[in-house]
């Protein structure tokens, strides 16, 4: 039998930051078990676990002095405490500090907080304070309980909020990060200097993490703190170097030349019903540049609805089956799939190229038939949605992926596919209406190539664009009325009233009933998301042909949906949608020759910055112009979700408002990844977090 050592500190090794969180005095193999989920799984993972925002709890407020709609901290006794059945159970407790009320309400409680918080005990609480029936309250606050006002001191620096998960709590959390903080003060990866950014690591974590009292709280809350700015600095700096180091080693490897390319856009023009623009001419030359390399493309098209970029799709799709090669482009709906399909069936099949499509809704036997072309190379090119690109689907020998609406595309699916070709590498375009401003699109997509159509074809007469109140809504439908009774079609839109599919698509039911009620006589069509797909094909194509006059919709067509006859859009309640998806539904009119109006209704009143995004609606059609109010008007982070923003998490940083620090640290990224090659992969590692996970190319 084989001795078991007893576990004595002596025959531990030391704990330094690689130690796993299991040997962490503090944690142990519970708490690390639980941090997993977070991350963090050795003492230096915490050191990077930053604040997601500050708690202000120096002072106790007065609670006459206290104001709905901000947090605050309170120390007063109680004066009442009772358990009430108003609808649900309830634990009420009255606080009194000589200056005014206040009532704590919890409607989760237990036996043991009900005995807590007992008439004549002092709580020191922290919360939101709103309105309530009866005086101001705080719902859920957080607390503690003490027989002396003494024995509940306010905080020293402001109290930072970390990311939490079940189990672990914040108080655990800022302890294991103190300690994890003490045991790097010697650490010299962490104080060492960063070519190009001015200070150490450390010394600004240590600001982030324990604020001092003497610290500017003002421009800690306000994340601009000199500390802060540094880590978001080296936070991007990490970024940028990941997707360099990404697009590097894709771009080492070996990509099928197309020669092809040079002459599909001649070709393609034979079966065009219009000549492309000079904007149109100018990406595609550029695409087919990148296409005729044996290195892989890796280009995104930026265009605003409407400019054409379908054009450029099938050009390079052209040049792959031309090749020799085979070619998908994907979609992020199935509608649009469709709708893509559609088109690009009636430009390649003439020239011989028939496209396949994939989607989920196909039948057993006929997604069977797709599935052996693909994979014997029978069928050259293939439209569909992101099926298409699942691991199931095997090519012959894919050259080329085409990838429509990005917002779900980010770095981790572009690596997906680097394997995808056997042993070539397939060439990577995307196609993007999402107008977001030049500073944005250096930093996320540093690992692209970006091609833009800054013109719209010919022949499109402006969109003229009202706002009505709903109150006008009668008069509204009148005029659509008579607008299709003389031949125009006409989108009517229902805008979310929850993130819910199902209630969604009730509501578009109601209003398509009522709108057939209100306008009988009116051919009216109907499409939502709960709809199966071939009757939501079917409804598509009644409108498509211009069967349908009125077509009731949910922001299902939101994007990429084309039909040039539709040249009227209402939609309602435009006030609960941002601008860029305003921005996406209006695109669907003014396609064609005819004029065009939009109708944007709207239920008062009207917030400030709703009715500033509706006043912008109404003074421009400029999809760039249109971004950049946005992201004035919505501030930083919400014009690209976090998520979407090259799928890789920032902790401090935010693309949107932290873009203009990227251009300067451009050039520190390539020197650093030329010269200190060990440096920038432990800024990756620190940042990015396992590298292998990035950085198997
Ligand atoms: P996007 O995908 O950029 O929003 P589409 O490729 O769907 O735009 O094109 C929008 C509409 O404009 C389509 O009906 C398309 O056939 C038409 N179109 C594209 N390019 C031209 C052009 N150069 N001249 C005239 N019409 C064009
Ligand atoms: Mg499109």
């Amino acid at each position: 039998m084989a001795s078991r050592k007893p576990a004595s500190p002596a025959s531990r090794p030391p704990t330094t930051l690689d130690t796993e969180l299991t040997y962490l005095k503090g944690a142990g193999p519970h708490v690390a078990q639980r941090l997993r989920a977070l991350d963090l799984r050795r003492v230096r993972d915490l050191l990077f676990h930053l604040p997601l925002r500050y708690e202000d709890r120096r002072e106790h407020v007065a609670l006459a002095r206290l104001r709905a709609g901000a947090p605050a901290l309170v120390r007063a006794r109680v004066v009442a405490a009772d358990v009430r059945y108003a609808g649900r159970r309830m634990l009420r407790v009255m606080l009194d500090d000589g200056s005014g009320g206040l009532l704590l309400r919890f409607f989760h409680f237990n036996d043991a907080q009900k005995t807590n918080l007992t008439v004549g005990r002092w709580v020191q609480a922290y919360g939101d304070v709103r309105a309530g029936g009866s005086g101001l309250e705080m719902v859920h606050p957080q607390y503690r309980v003490a027989d002396e006002a003494e024995a509940l001191p306010a905080e020293d620096g402001l109290s930072p909020v970390y990311p939490l998960t079940t189990g672990v709590t914040q108080t655990r959390l800022r302890d294991l990060i103190a300690r994890a903080l003490d045991l790097a003060a010697a650490d010299a990866e962490l104080n060492a200097a960063i070519p190009g950014l001015e200070g150490a690591t450390l010394a600004a974590l240590n600001v982030i993490h324990r604020p001092r009292s003497d610290q500017d709280a003002r421009q800690l809350l306000a994340c601009t703190h000199p500390a802060q700015q540094r880590l978001i600095r080296e936070e991007l700096l990490a970024q940028q170097l990941t997707l360099r180091l990404l697009r590097s080693r894709l771009r080492e490897r070996p990509a099928p030349v197309l020669q092809a390319a040079a002459s599909a856009p001649r070709e393609l023009q034979r079966v065009l019903p219009f000549m492309p623009t000079r904007a149109q001419q100018r990406v595609l030359d550029e695409v087919a540049a990148d296409l005729v390399q044996p290195r892989p493309m890796l280009r995104l098209v930026q265009g605003d609805v409407g400019s054409g970029k379908t054009v450029i799709a099938a050009a390079a799709l052209l040049a792959a089956a031309r090749a020799g090669r085979q070619a998908v482009l994907v979609a992020p709906t199935e509608l649009l799939a469709e709708q893509h399909h559609r088109t690009l069936s009636q430009w390649l099949t003439p020239l011989g190229v028939a496209p396949a499509f994939l989607a989920n809704r196909l039948k057993k036997a006929e997604r069977q038939a797709v599935l052996e072309g693909l994979a014997d190379g029978r069928m050259p090119v293939a439209v569909g949605t992101h099926a298409l690109l699942e691991e199931t689907v095997r090519f012959a020998q894919l050259g080329l992926v085409v990838v429509d609406e990005q917002h779900r595309f980010g770095v981790q699916q572009r690596l997906a596919l680097r394997d995808k070709g056997g042993a070539h590498t397939p060439h990577q375009l995307i196609l993007s209406a999402t107008p977001i401003p030049r500073t944005l699109a250096q930093s996320v997509y540093a690992d692209l190539d970006v091609s833009v159509i800054d013109e719209l074809p010919p022949g499109r007469t402006p969109i003229a664009t009202v706002v009505l109140s709903n109150e006008r809504r009668d008069e509204m439908v009148a005029r659509i009325g008579e607008a299709c009774a003389s031949g125009r079609q006409a989108y009517w839109v229902c805008t979310l009233i929850e993130e819910s599919e199902e209630l969604d698509a009730q509501a578009a039911e109601v209003t398509a009933a009522r709108l057939r009620e209100e306008l009988p006589g009116l051919r009216v069509g109907l499409v939502h998301g709960r709809l199966k797909a071939d009757e939501k094909d079917a409804q598509m194509r009644a409108f498509q042909s211009g069967h349908t006059q009125l077509l009731v919709a949910t922001t299902v067509i939101e994007v990429g949906v084309d039909v040039p006859r539709a040249s009227i859009m209402v939609i309602e309640n435009a006030e609960r949608l941002g601008l860029a998806q305003l921005h996406q539904l209006r695109g669907r009119v003014g396609r064609g020759s005819e004029a065009s109006q939009c109708v944007l209704l709207y239920q008062p009143p009207l917030g400030d910055n709703a009715r500033a995004r509706l006043e912008t609606m109404r003074a421009t059609t400029d999809g760039f112009v249109i971004a950049q109010r946005d992201l004035e008007l919505r501030g930083p982070g919400e014009l690209l979700g976090r998520r979407q923003t090259g799928e890789i998490g920032f902790k401090l940083a935010d693309p949107v408002r932290d873009a203009p620090l990227v251009p300067a640290l451009q050039p520190l990224a390539d020197r650093l990844l030329a010269q200190q090659p060990q440096r920038a992969q432990q800024l990756i590692a620190r940042w990015i977090g396992d590298p292998e996970r990035y950085a198997r190319v």
